[in-house]
């Protein structure tokens, strides 16, 4: 078996089996901390032969669907009850409702329509306002040329195929792969999920991490539109 994979799991599963309160929301983000910690330890030895060219200010990649597994959806509901202010929040809930009246239900060529008009909920003025807990696949996504970015973007592109380091991709993919394996073992509702029906079933549930930790069903499933990380759980 995959030795990061291994890993990724155990961790996981240690966290989660612990059933506590904030246990989902601990063990995405210890999911994070060993896929950026195994990242850098692998190109601080290696290095890159290109730089990546993603900086502040280039959020061409944030008006895809974003994925992510139940555990980074608590981690990020959690950080908005946290540092949101009121107004801010909702701001964040009118985004989420367009956002869902634009794109819910919709086929890919559909969304490719709107998809200039339709940014993730959290980017704002072209930055991310949950950075610190940004899903696995956000920082997956990553690009050598902006300009290729942009020409897709423009063009509306619905799949768009953007060249980066195998490395990034094969670290966020198998952690995220080894979370989602420790979700099934415990018994949770496993799944991947879009982000703005995610926040949307987050914010009106009362007791969303609570319910889940303890194997309700949470979320709906449904059709991804995007999906830059299908999460296969072998
Ligand atoms: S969560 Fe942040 S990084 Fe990810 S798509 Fe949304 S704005 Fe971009």
């Amino acid at each position: 078996m995959d030795t990061l994979f291994a890993l990724a799991r155990q961790v996981a599963g240690d966290i989660l089996s612990q059933k506590s309160k904030g246990a989902a929301s601990e063990a995405a983000a210890k999911m994070i901390a060993l896929a950026e910690d195994v990242i850098g330890q692998f190109e601080h030895r290696h290095g890159l032969e290109d730089p990546v060219a993603c900086g502040p200010g280039c959020a061409y990649c944030c008006h895809y669907q974003v994925v992510m597994t139940a555990p980074e959806v608590f981690l990020v509901g959690r950080h908005v009850r946290q540092h949101f202010t009121a107004t801010k929040t909702q701001a964040l809930f009118r985004r989420i409702d367009r956002y869902l009246a634009l794109r819910d239900g919709k086929d890919v060529f559909e969304v490719a329509r709107v998809l200039h008009d339709t940014p993730c909920v959290f980017l704002k003025d072209d930055r991310c306002a949950v950075y610190p807990v940004r899903p696995l696949v956000c920082r997956a996504w990553h690009a050598m040329d902006r300009d290729a970015c942009r020409t897709d973007f423009e063009s509306a592109v619905p799949d768009p195929e953007v060249e980066g380091y195998t490395h990034r991709h094969y670290v966020y993919k198998t952690v995220a792969r080894g979370l989602e394996a420790a979700v099934k073992e415990i018994g949770c509702q496993a799944g991947a999920y879009g982000m703005a029906g995610a926040m949307k079933t987050y914010f009106s549930h009362p007791a969303p991490e609570t319910a889940w930790i303890n194997g309700e069903p949470v979320f709906d499933g449904g059709p991804i539109a995007f999906c830059a990380l299908p999460l296969e759980v072998t």
